[in-house]
C-alpha cells in the first residue's frame, strides 16, 4: 500500500509509523517526491487500511492495485533515475551501451572501446560468461574477459556492463563490474535475483524469452523487494511464431512499461532481431517509442566474431545509428546522454563550447524572456549536467550586454525557426557586437501548451495571451475556440500574467517549462498546427573564449562591393574550397540604405585547413569580412 504522508509530519511521527508498519511484517520505503512524499510498505501480510489511515501523520492511504509494488508507477510517479559512473539512465535521456556480445581478446575489446566510445556511447558492454544454446559454442573467457573488459572501460572512461549466468560468480565479478545483466534466459531465476538484489549494483534485467510483461515487472519486484533500487529494464524481443528474424523486438512494451513502471527501460535491437541491416532501423524505433537507453552490439571485425557476428553492427553503422539518435531525440523531447569523462577535465562544456568552467561552480546563462522560456529549455538541454544559474533577460540585446559585461558567461538566443525563418533581430546584433562570438548551437523541437489555472473549462476560455509567433503557430487550436487572441511579449511572461490575474476565463500558450514554473496546469499538450515546428539557438560568448574542442561549423557575415558578380566571386571561393554553405542570408545594413551584409553557415570538414586557407581566401573575396564563430552544430 502506499501511504502519503502530511506535509507537516514530524520525524518522530514518521518513525513511529514505520516502525508500527515493520512490526506487522511489511518492509517500508520512503519515497520522495516533487509535490508529496510517501511510504511503501509491501510485504506477505495485510492490514485493513483504515487502521493506518488513523495514525498520526498520514494524510491518505491508497492499496497498490498491481501485483508487482515497488515497480510500480503507482508507488512513485516519477522516473527512476540510475547513475553510474557519472552517466544518467532514465528521465529525458538516451543512454547508449554499446560493445561486442563477448570479449574475445584483450585486443579487441579495446578496439571496440575506442571505436563506441568515439561515436558517442556511455557504457561499454561485453560478455565474459556466455550462456550459450549449444554447450560446444564458445562460453567465454570468464574472469579474465572480466579483467580486458575492466581495462578497457577505464581506459576510456566507460562504466562496463557484463552478463552475470550464476550466484556463484557474484565473488569474482565484485571488483570488475559497474552494471549486472541479468540475461533473458536467467530473467526467472529467482535466486540469482535474489543475489543481485541485495548486492544494490546497477542491473539490467533482460526480458525473457517467453515472459509476459507482468511476468518481467514481477522478476524486477524481487530485485526490489531485495534492495535494489537500480533496476533498468531491457526489451530484447520475445519468441513468436516469426522466424525471418531471431526474435521479435516488442516496441510497444516500451511505452507500456513507461505507464506502469518508474523504472528506465533500455532496448536490444540487436538480440531483438538478430540481423545486423535490422538494428538501426529498430534502435530508431525504440527511440521514437521513449527508449531511455539502447543496447548495441558493435564489432570492428564481425566476419571473426565469436559469437552474435552477423547481429553486430560494423563501427561506421554504428557511427551514423548515433547521429540519427542525436537527430531523433529532441522530437520526443529526449537528449542524447552525452559521455562526462573524468579525463575531460570539465565534461562535456567543454566539447560543445570550449568553456573552462572551474568544477564545482555555476555556469551563468543568459537568455530572453521570462523564467520557463523556451530559451531556457534550449540553455539547460545545451549544458545538460552543467549547474546553472539562470538570467532572464528583457531583450535579446540585454543578453548580449550581460555577456559582454560578465553578469553571464553564456548567452543563448534563438535564430531560426524552422516554419516562420529566421529571427532577424538576432542576427543584426551580431554587428553592434564585435566582441561576441557564437561557441555552440541548440536545436529545439517548440511544443506549445494551452496553460490555465488547474481545473479550467477549456469552453469557457475568454482570452487567450501569448507572444503573436505562440498564437500564430496554434491557429488551428485557436480556431476552434471562442476565445480572443491576445498578443503578448513573451510566450512565458504571458504565463506569468495568467497565473497572477487568477481568473480560470484567461489562458496563455507557452513550453511545458513555463506551466511548471508558475504552478499552472497544461490544459491541452501539443497545440501547434505543424508538430515540426523547430527553433535553432546560438550559444554566445565574449571573444576572448576559448575555441570549443570540437567544430564542424563556421559562421560568417561578409558585404561585397556593389559590383556585377562580386557575390558570385565569394560563393565561387567558398565551393573551390570545398565547402558545403549550408545558410545564405542578406540583411540591411543599417546605415547603409539598400546594401547589404551577407551571413553564411559553412559546413567543416577540417578545422584547421579552413584557418590556415580557406578564411583567408573568403576574406579577400569580399568587402567586410567576420568570423562569428566556429562551433559544433547541435541538433
Ligand atoms: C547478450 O546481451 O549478449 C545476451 C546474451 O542477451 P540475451 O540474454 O538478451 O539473449
Ligand atoms: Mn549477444
Amino acid at each position: 500500500m502506499i501511504i502519503i504522508l502530511n506535509r507537516d509530519i514530524t520525524i518522530d511521527q514518521k518513525t513511529v509509523l514505520t516502525s508500527w508498519l515493520e512490526e506487522k511484517g511489511f518492509r517500508v520505503k520512503e519515497i520522495v517526491g516533487d509535490e508529496e512524499t510517501v511510504l511503501g510498505a509491501v510485504g506477505s501480510v495485510s492490514v485493513d487500511p483504515r487502521s493506518v489511515e488513523v495514525l498520526d501523520g498520514v494524510k491518505s492511504v491508497i492499496p497498490i492495485s498491481k501485483p508487482y509494488k515497488l515497480a510500480s508507477r503507482e508507488l512513485k510517479k516519477e522516473d527512476t533515475i540510475i547513475e553510474v559512473g557519472g552517466v544518467k539512465i532514465g528521465g529525458p535521456r538516451v543512454a547508449v551501451i554499446a560493445g561486442p556480445c563477448a570479449v574475445e581478446s584483450q585486443e579487441q575489446i579495446m578496439e571496440t572501446a575506442e571505436v563506441v566510445y568515439n561515436s558517442g556511447a556511455v557504457i561499454l558492454r561485453g560478455g565474459a560468461f556466455k550462456p550459450r544454446t549449444s554447450p560446444y559454442a564458445f562460453q567465454g573467457h570468464g574472469e579474465q574477459g572480466l579483467k580486458w573488459l575492466k581495462t578497457a572501460g577505464e581506459k576510456f572512461d566507460m562504466p562496463v556492463a557484463t552478463e552475470i549466468v550464476s550466484p556463484t560468480q557474484v565473488d569474482v565479478m565484485r571488483d570488475y563490474v559497474d552494471i549486472y545483466q541479468i540475461g533473458a534466459r536467467n530473467m526467472q531465476n529467482f535466486e540469482l535475483l535474489k543475489v543481485i538484489g541485495e548486492l544494490g549494483k546497477p542491473v539490467i534485467l533482460k526480458r525473457g524469452l517467453s515472459a509476459k510483461i507482468e511476468e518481467w515487472l514481477m522478476a524486477a519486484e524481487y530485485l526490489l523487494a531485495h534492495g535494489n533500487d537500480n533496476v533498468m529494464l531491457c526489451e530484447r524481443g520475445i519468441r513468436t511464431f516469426e522466424s525471418y528474424t531471431r526474435n521479435t523486438l516488442d516496441i510497444s512494451a516500451i511505452p507500456i512499461i513507461k505507464k506502469l513502471s518508474h523504472l528506465p527501460i533500455i532496448t536490444d535491437p540487436s538480440h531483438g532481431t538478430g540481423l545486423r541491416g535490422k538494428v538501426s532501423p529498430m534502435a530508431l524505433a525504440a527511440v521514437a517509442a521513449g527508449t531511455d537507453g539502447l543496447m548495441i552490439e558493435v564489432h570492428p571485425h564481425p566476419e571473426k566474431a565469436l559469437s552474435d557476428g552477423p547481429q553486430s553492427l560494423l563501427p561506421e553503422q554504428f557511427d551514423k545509428l548515433m547521429k540519427d539518435i542525436e537527430a531523433l531525440s529532441p522530437v520526443i523531447n529526449k537528449e542524447i546522454e552525452r559521455p562526462r569523462r573524468k579525463s575531460f577535465a570539465v565534461h562535456r562544456t567543454v566539447m560543445e563550447s570550449g568553456a573552462e568552467a572551474v568544477s564545482g561552480s555555476r555556469l551563468k546563462v543568459a537568455y530572453q524572456g521570462e523564467p520557463g522560456a523556451y530559451s531556457e529549455s534550449a540553455a539547460a538541454r545545451h549544458f545538460s549536467g552543467t549547474p546553472l544559474d539562470f538570467v532572464p533577460s528583457k531583450s535579446f540585446a540585454a543578453v548580449f550586454d550581460a555577456v559582454l559585461n560578465g553578469s553571464a558567461d553564456y548567452g543563448v538566443i534563438p535564430v531560426e525557426n524552422a516554419l516562420t525563418g529566421s529571427i532577424h533581430e538576432c542576427f543584426d546584433l551580431f554587428l553592434r557586437y564585435p566582441d561576441i562570438k557564437i561557441v555552440g548551437e541548440k536545436q529545439i523541437r517548440i511544443q506549445h501548451n494551452l496553460i490555465g489555472l488547474p481545473g479550467t473549462d477549456i469552453a469557457k476560455i475568454r482570452k487567450v495571451y501569448s507572444h503573436p509567433q505562440g498564437l500564430a503557430q496554434c491557429e488551428r487550436f485557436l480556431g476552434g475556440l471562442i476565445a480572443e487572441r491576445v498578443p503578448y511579449y513573451d510566450t512565458a511572461g504571458s504565463v506569468a500574467f495568467v497565473a497572477e490575474q487568477k481568473d480560470p476565463e484567461l489562458a496563455a500558450i507557452a513550453g511545458a517549462g513555463a506551466a511548471e514554473v508558475y504552478g499552472l496546469e497544461i490544459l491541452k499538450e501539443g497545440i501547434e498546427t505543424n508538430p515540426s515546428n523547430f527553433t535553432r539557438f546560438l550559444i554566445i560568448a565574449g571573444s576572448e573564449h576559448p575555441e570549443p574542442e570540437t567544430v564542424d561549423k563556421a559562421t560568417v557575415v561578409f558585404s561585397v562591393p556593389d559590383r556585377k558578380g562580386s557575390l558570385v566571386r565569394v560563393l565561387q571561393v567558398i565551393d573551390n574550397c570545398g565547402l558545403n554553405m549550408k545558410k545564405l542570408e542578406s540583411r540591411p545594413i543599417h546605415g547603409k540604405p539598400w546594401e547589404y551584409m551577407f551571413y553564411s553557415d559553412i559546413e567543416l570538414s577540417s578545422r584547421d585547413e579552413f584557418i590556415n586557407s580557406s578564411l583567408d581566401l573568403i576574406k579577400k573575396a569580399s568587402e567586410d569580412f567576420r568570423l562569428l564563430g566556429i562551433y559544433k552544430s547541435g541538433i
